[in-house]
């Protein structure tokens, strides 16, 4: 056995040029140079990078016949600085990519800039600076930011939204979508700064409603604007949520957010029936209808009142005739939704259905005939643009009706919350004496008999029962809160939005062969201080013919939301440099759906609603014809990762709250921070990053200071993704310490190998690790089987993490952990001759240890991809062969070697050969792991420290593997001895009590000895 295991190794086939034994190995440097193997790995890259494009005329095609991964983070803004949060999502995003690659797959891991917005547009308006300018010098400084971090990005697929090469599609898109019907012009309610005479965004009007420019009061104006039509795919948008939140492909939380946002309500919608009585000279009564939707149907018999919106037809025809009412609408009409505005229209009155089935005949006057209004609360966009109000059960309703009939008007009680409270309710209340009840409960004595007491939906069922026997039914219907998409914006620095107002045509689209519309380059200062948009300012570039009619027309001046662009840019990464259309369909269909999405939680619900609307019509319209075959059809991002936000330790007086800059505490012990000016000990806490709080980190500086690798792992191992990291610089020595370790475990494993004469090269390592787990692992000495089984099961953790459970931090702890049993295992040479029982149970061979070392350095290269390079390439450096210097790190701080001399290459791990058939990141062996962790070894059960049998006992498992004796440790081991025949035949029946009272279990040597300490031994 012990020959054949020899051999195997003297037969390694991979044995190359046997040298002769060398002394002078160097010993490993203490300190390494994290900035110079950055610099020197990220031009490698970046040369390799050059070369593969130079070699390949189109380097975006993908073969759509071998399996490819899309990994994408959401694209910046240029804002000119990269934060923490940016860094946390790439790093994510790169560690993912990395994997994939080595994993074989054909990998599109792309950047963009998503390059219109508010920010380019403000600084044009105070310092005169050109937008676009502005926007590409920002751009450039955040790539050289994000080179600095080791991202492996596809530049070749790089562009700006902002640029006439992109939004000239964004504008096909549009006109797409206009001819399909789900582009329109409508009115809504704007921020309006009546000053600078603009529509301002939300996030420009501050809390007190003024505008954050000029200081206004900002109102509420009713403009024309364009719209998409989400709606129109609301309930396919809510059907596909279900199937992302299956098997975690969304995070829950956001598929929840999603669903409350499109707001489905299911409902009924009942009929009014309207008493209109109007003079003209005499009395003429008419009657009509009007229809109403509740998702509370069992509050039916507390409707005190019907409110219209102003737009209700209704309203309109009475407000012909009607000056007041027309006052009221003109005044009303940009009143807020909390308004409590209404007006009683004069001479109308609502019958409430099921009206004759009141028996009790409680107030006719209330009940059968209740009064209308004209309320702005109503939107005339929701349901049919009326409500039922029920002041009982009803917050809104309850306002407006206190509003209306004073403090002592009748509350009409209908609903409470137990069946005792419900047969002792009165009908009424006064207003001053109730609030709302807003729960489901029990009908009490105020409704008809036949639903007293009822539950809440028993009662709904019935009363729909009972209006289907009526003159009209309620008709069961769903509700949805989302409205459509308005992508309006009064601005400069978007997409022009492509269309021309004709007075005979009406709007018409850009003809296509006439795309772009680009934005009219504006002169020096021409924004600045100005209000408004200047678009409509430029009469050239409004002054057009109608495409149509040919007659003189104006564009439009409105730009599009940049969500439009955020929607569907995905899409264009795989055909980056289409000119004719936003991609081609067979490149769309090689490419997408993005296999991984990364981004903040904060694009929940609009950008991510948005790309699963417009990626659905990208597949329904045939721009991604696969798309309509995937489930959910059109569905564009396959699995979400939401990343959690990154705090800032932030320090503050413990009196007043001020927060300290950091040049007031003195840090000298990170650990124990000082107020400089008293000595004290500040408040510290975490907290979200901003400038008011002197918390911020710049990460270019954390990398230039500890090297892109350890602010990587950091970054990754210091939260899981999806929650708050609170960002603690000190700990970042942690990492160097790993690395430290790591490179010693190198140094060893290297000058281990040369001694043995072994010299494999970089592409052999796949087959080593084959022929050790087929081979060998029957041969293992203990130690070599502890670390090939933590080498393993390290495999499979981290290719767990990285393609299921993206839980990064434990792949940090477990890539330490295989380094600890690495750096912990002796190596032990292995030359011909030398038997096993020479080597002993606890030495680890040469070959083993450097082919776990060949495995932890794969499996780190995603996440510190510099750092496993550099020790990779000087594992298989060739053995020097004269002067002993040029064996030296090239990077070590003590060494005086310049980084550019040529140095003799190897296959670095991201330049292996791999395939998804043979990838070159380990795959772990099942059978081995089965196999090693089930494996036995002799114990000596003592009791009193004196022998009493042995048995066979399997390796306890890892995690129970300590230095001590735990109660787990003693359990598992104790439960491993009773179940051994050799125990049955020693306890017999008697079992463990044929030792008496055990006082203590002592575990030792990883449970090869285990002693009962037993209060009387027995005499046997
Ligand atoms: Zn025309």
């Amino acid at each position: 056995m012990i020959a054949a295991r020899l051999g195997a190794v003297r037969q390694w086939p991979r044995l190359q040029r046997p040298r002769p034994l060398s002394r002078q190995a160097s010993s490993a440097p203490t300190r390494l140079d994290f900035q110079r193997i950055d610099a020197k790995w990220q031009k490698r890259w970046a040369d390799a990078d050059a070369a593969s494009r130079a070699a390949n005329p189109n380097p975006v095609e993908i073969d759509p016949t071998l399996p490819k991964r899309f990994i994408l983070p959401m694209f910046p803004y240029p804002s000119g600085s990269l934060h923490l949060g940016h860094l946390r999502v790439y790093a994510i995003a790169d560690v993912l990519a990395r994997y994939a690659r080595l994993q074989g797959y054909q990998v599109i891991h792309p950047m963009a800039w998503d390059a219109f917005g508010l920010p380019a547009e403000n600084a044009a308006i105070e310092h005169g600076v050109d937008p676009a300018e502005w926007t590409r010098e920002n751009i450039d400084k955040m790539r050289k930011q994000l080179k600095l971090m080791g991202g492996s990005w596809d530049w070749s697929r790089e562009f700006m939204t902002c640029d006439s090469s992109f939004y000239r599609h964004t504008q096909n898109i549009f006109s797409a979508l206009f001819r399909a019907g789900l582009a329109y012009q409508g009115t809504a309610v704007v921020n309006f700064d009546p000053v600078d005479n603009t529509v301002l965004a939300n996030e420009q009007v501050d809390a007190e409603g003024r505008s954050w420019r000029s200081g206004a009061v900002v109102e509420k104006r009713r403009l024309k604007q364009w719209f998409l039509k989400i709606t129109h795919d609301q309930e396919s948008l809510l059907q596909g949520l279900g199937q992302l939140a299956k098997n975690g492909r969304w995070p829950e939380r956001v598929t929840s957010m999603q669903r409350n946002w499109l707001g489905k309500s299911k409902g009924h919608e009942i009929t009014f029936q309207i008493v209109s009585s109007i003079r003209h000279g005499h009395l003429q009564e008419s009657r009509s209808t009007v229809q109403v939707f509740t998702t509370r149907l069992d509050t039916l018999f507390a409707a005190q009142f019907l409110a219209l919106s102003l737009k209700h037809p209704l309203v309109q025809n009475l407000a012909k005739a009607n000056v007041e009412l027309r006052s009221f609408i003109n005044d009303n009409s940009h009143s807020p939704p909390e308004s409590t505005a209404g007006f009683c229209l004069p001479g109308v009155w609502a019958e409430a259905p099921l009206k004759d089935m009141d028996a009790t005949k409680t107030d006719p006057s209330v009940r059968n005939a209740i009064p209308v209004y004209a309320a702005p609360y109503v939107l005339s966009d929701y349901a049919e643009g009326a409500v039922m109000g029920v002041p009982a059960h009803n917050s809104r309703d309850y306002a407006f009706w206190r509003r209306h009939m004073g403090e002592g008007a009748p509350v009409l009680n209908t609903i409470a919350p137990t069946l005792e409270a419900a047969a002792s309710a009165p009908v009424y209340y006064r207003c001053d004496q109730t609030t709302p009840f807003l729960f489901k409960g029990y009908l009490t004595g105020a409704v008809p008999r036949r639903f007293r007491g009822l539950q809440s939906d028993k009662a709904a069922e019935e009363i729909c029962h009972a209006l289907s026997k009526s003159d009209y039914p309620a008709k069961p219907k769903d509700q949805f809160r989302l409205r459509d998409w308005l992508i309006s914006r009064q601005r400069y620095w978007g997409t022009p939005i492509p269309i021309i107002h004709c007075n005979s045509c009406g709007p018409v689209l850009v003809p296509s062969d006439q795309l772009p519309v680009k934005l009219p380059e504006l002169k020096p200062d021409q924004l600045r201080e100005k209000k408004g948009n200047p678009l409509g300012e430029i009469s050239d570039w409004v002054n057009v013919p109608c495409p149509q009619c040919h007659n003189p027309a104006k564009r439009e001046t409105d730009t599009m939301d940049t969500f439009m662009c955020s929607s569907w840019y995905m899409f264009r990464f795989a055909d980056p440099h289409n000119t004719l259309e936003p991609v081609s369909p067979d490149r769309a269909d090689s490419t997408m759906p993005v296999d991984v999405y990364i981004g903040g939680v904060e694009h929940a619900i609009l950008h991510l609603l948005y790309a699963r609307f417009i990626s659905r019509f990208m597949a329904t319209s045939n721009i991604w014809p696969a798309g309509r075959d995937i489930k959910p059809v059109g569905e564009p991002f396959v699995k979400l990762i939401s990343q959690g936000m990154v705090h800032g330790r932030t320090f503050s007086d413990p009196s007043t709250g001020r927060f300290f800059r950091p040049d007031e505490v003195d840090l000298t012990d990170p650990n124990n921070p000082r107020i400089k000016s008293t000595g004290e000990t500040p408040n510290v806490s975490f907290e979200k990053m901003s400038k008011s709080k002197y918390n911020g980190v710049d990460p270019t500086k954390c990398i230039e200071k500890y090297g892109a690798d350890a602010t990587r792992a950091h970054i990754l191992f210091q939260a899981p993704v999806t929650e708050i990291l609170e960002w603690d610089e000190g700990r970042i020595v942690g990492m160097h310490r790993w690395f430290g370790k790591v490179w010693k475990i190198v140094d060893n494993a290297r000058n281990s190998m040369w001694n043995d004469e072994l010299e494999p090269a970089p592409e052999q390592v796949l087959d080593i690790e084959h022929s050790i787990s087929k081979y060998e692992v029957d041969g293992f000495t203990d130690a070599e089987a502890d670390l090939w089984l933590s080498a393993q099961s390290t495999i499979k953790a981290v290719t767990d993490a990285l393609e299921n459970t993206y839980s990064l931090n434990t792949l940090v702890s477990d890539l330490i952990k295989l380094t600890n049993a690495i750096s912990a295992a002796k190596i032990s040479s292995l030359s011909p001759g030398k038997t096993r029982d020479a080597l002993g149970e606890k030495a680890v061979r040469t070959h083993i240890y450097f082919a776990s070392t060949t495995i932890l350095l794969r499996l780190m290269g995603p996440t510190v991809p510099a750092l496993a390079e550099e020790c990779w390439e000087y594992l298989f450096l060739p053995k020097p062969t004269g002067n002993p210097q040029q064996s030296q790190p090239v990077f070590s701080v003590s060494r005086t070697r310049n980084l550019d001399d040529p140095m003799p290459r190897t296959t670095g791990i991201f330049s292996l050969p791999t395939s998804r058939i043979k990838p070159s990141f380990p795959r772990e062996d099942e059978r081995v792991i089965s196999k090693l962790s089930s494996r036995t070894h002799i114990c000596a059960v003592q009791q009193n420290g004196k022998l009493r049998f042995v048995a066979r006992i399997p390796f306890p498992p890892s995690h129970l593997n300590q230095n001590e004796s735990t109660v787990d440790l003693i359990q598992w081991a104790t439960q491993q001895i009773m179940e051994t025949d050799e125990a049955k035949e020693y306890f017999g029946p008697k079992g463990l009590q044929k030792f008496g009272l055990v006082k203590k279990v002592v575990v030792a040597k990883g449970g090869k000895t285990v002693n009962f300490v037993t209060a009387k031994p027995t005499v046997r």
